[in-house]
């Protein structure tokens, strides 16, 4: 288990295709990945408070999107 708060470089690759994903923020904050394929604010599922949802959908990469922390060495 990758402790995220001190080496979560705020991205994630997708080890299927590497892409990259960079988490957007919400509440001043990087939002979370849930479920490996939504965006949800660090403050949990919420009304639109910043002018944008509180939960975004990931654009899809290709067909088998698998994605992993990019942790900072
Ligand atoms: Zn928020
Ligand atoms: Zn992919």
């Amino acid at each position: 288990m990758v402790d995220l708060k001190t080496n979560f470089s705020g991205s994630y690759i997708c080890t299927n295709c590497n892409t990259t994903f960079t988490a957007p923020t919400h509440c001043g904050r990087m939002m979370t990945l849930q479920d490996g394929n939504t965006w949800i604010c660090w403050k949990g599922e919420h009304q639109p408070c910043c002018g944008k949802e509180s939960k975004i959908e990931l654009e899809n990469c290709c067909d088998s999107r698998n994605l992993t922390p990019q942790i900072e060495a």
